[in-house]
């Protein structure tokens, strides 16, 4: 058994505790959180001792690591259209620097102090990694197809897809791009497949033109592609007031980017589903549109926020941390404590892994991270602190 404490302890499941001690078994799994006077704790010298705080491993709600090995080749701020023509363009390479890129990006997560996380895929190329992992995956199907006619057998593909991962051992549910991306039939047959739903979601202002008023230039973009867009027709509304409804029997929504979302319609949105997640992902927003959404207002709204990476395609690492420091320098009122909350239990809670990570209690695997270079005393996120994975 290790008895690990620091400065502070976050459990985040109750208040932080000075001087706190975690009690870990040897396969991970806390045994206890105990108080700094507790009489269950062994003499001083079998406690391991830091300076800086203490608490849960963080989820990355948002990835997509079959892009890893796209790391540097999209430029910076060209907007969502062009990025898109980009990974069309650019994502197949040789099998062998596909999977080299995401063992690297799955390790440097581990190593990061990431312990779950919320995937993408397109393709089966994660599984192999993704079987070996220290860390846990939800694999989320995703779906694309505008033309109705085709509806079937795009959710034929993706239920065979779903299948190859849970014949791996591997969560997966079957989910949609994009409100742009996909036709109505094919919503009606990912809803019917009953599973949690992670969809991008007004990343872009062209977005909510196209629907609106079947202009602008996503929907420019994607006829260039040379997808044939007579299917879709405008609604007069948003694309999110468009497609929310056909999701209504979903059990878990998670909202990817969201930097075009007015608040108005947040608001609208959280009173159509209890399960819907708010995910933000302010550095590839940075990096694709030179956006980073307003999370504060997205707090004051009462979203149940939580934290993705994105693809190397749009970020330079996959740090949680480092995605919180850009979310605290941009809105700076997030209080510190909200701040890690995002980053572990609601990540959890949107992944459907809460029993298991997310907070610092007993039976749970969650992973214990030490913070350092901050202030115990008075906590506040700064570009200074750093992370060190303990558990
Ligand atoms: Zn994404």
């Amino acid at each position: 058994m290790r008895f690990i404490t620091a400065d502070l302890v976050c459990p985040i499941s109750s208040a932080p505790l000075t001087g706190g001690v975690v009690v870990v078994h040897p396969d991970g799994r806390i045994a206890d959180v105990l108080p700094s006077d507790s009489a269950h704790l062994p003499d001083a010298t079998a406690t391991e001792r830091h300076s800086g705080i203490i608490c849960p491993a963080f989820v990355n709600a948002h990835c997509h690591l079959e892009l890893s090995h796209m790391k540097g080749l999209l430029p910076e701020g060209t907007g969502l259209d062009d990025f898109i023509g980009g990974i069309v363009a650019q994502r197949d390479a040789a099998h062998e620097a596909i999977s080299a890129a995401m063992a690297h990006a799955d390790a440097a997560m581990w190593q990061a102090g990431i312990q779950a996380v919320g995937d993408i895929c397109n393709t089966s190329d994660s599984i192999a990694v993704k079987r070996s992992s220290r860390i846990r995956y939800h694999s989320f199907i995703e779906l694309m197809g505008i033309s109705p006619e085709r509806a079937l057998s795009v959710f034929g593909r993706g239920t065979g897809l779903r299948d190859e991962y849970a014949e791996a051992g591997l969560a997966a549910t079957i989910v949609p791009h994009a409100p742009y991306s996909v036709s109505q039939p094919l919503f009606g047959l990912i809803a019917s497949a009953g599973g949690a739903v992670s969809m991008h979601s007004q990343e872009t202002a062209s977005e909510d033109l196209m629907f609106v008023s079947g202009t602008g230039a996503l929907l420019e973009r994607l006829r260039s592609l040379g997808i044939p867009m007579e299917g879709f027709t405008p609604s007069g509304q948003s694309s999110l007031r468009t497609v929310l409804p056909l999701l209504a029997d979903s059990p878990r929504i998670i909202l990817v980017h969201n930097s075009f979302t007015a608040q108005e319609e947040m608001h609208w949105a959280n009173g159509q589903h209890r399960g819907l997640f708010w995910c933000a992902c302010p550095t590839a927003n940075r990096y694709i549109e030179k956006r980073i959404p307003k999370v504060d207002d997205w707090l004051r709204n009462g979203a149940q926020v939580c934290i993705g990476t994105d693809s190397l395609a749009s970020n330079h690492r996959l740090s949680i941390l480092d995605e919180m420091k850009l979310l605290a320098c941009h809105c700076p009122s997030i209080p510190f404590e909200d701040l890690l909350r995002m980053a572990t239990i609601n990540g959890a809670m949107a992944l459907g892994m809460e029993k298991g990570t997310g907070t610092l209690e007993r039976s749970k695997m969650p992973g214990v991270l030490l913070l350092g270079n901050i202030d115990a005393e008075r906590p506040a996120m700064t570009d200074r602190i750093t992370v060190t994975r303990l558990v």
